[in-house]
């Protein structure tokens, strides 16, 4: 059995209450969290604090989610962070597009723990990181 990582997780989600939920579950797993409301608060952040993983909201207020993602993927220095994409639309398109944005995983909301920690876990044990 691999011992799982620990490491910071960036958050950015616009809606309070999940936000509340995704930080609580994350800290409960032991990492380090750093959150931001928008996707303008979350590059920046993610250019400053360079985190090991981003959990991205798609839908949020001006840039969305897969846009936060492709500028990221895009630039050298946060291209490598793995970015487990948040949706509450959950269809097929919308996994299409967080693909093609770069991102490492998705997942449809309402959040479970079990399949939020699984692709948390394989992500930061990826080879390449
Ligand atoms: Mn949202």
């Amino acid at each position: 059995m691999k011992k799982a990582l620990m490491g910071t997780i960036l958050i950015i989600e616009d809606n309070p209450a999940n936000m509340r939920l995704a930080e609580l579950l994350v800290r409960n797993a032991g990492h380090e969290v750093l959150s931001a409301v928008d996707a303008e608060t979350g590059v920046a952040l993610a250019r400053s604090a360079l985190p090991d993983l981003i959990l991205m909201d798609v839908q949020l207020p001006g840039m969305d989610g897969l846009e936060a993602t492709a500028l990221l993927k895009s630039a050298p220095a946060t291209a490598a962070i793995p970015v487990i994409a948040l949706t509450a639309l959950a269809m097929k398109a919308d996994k299409e597009n967080s693909r093609l944005a770069g991102c490492d995983a998705y997942i449809a909301k309402p959040l479970r723990y079990q399949e939020l920690y699984a692709a948390i876990d394989s992500l930061l044990q990826s080879p390449a990181r």
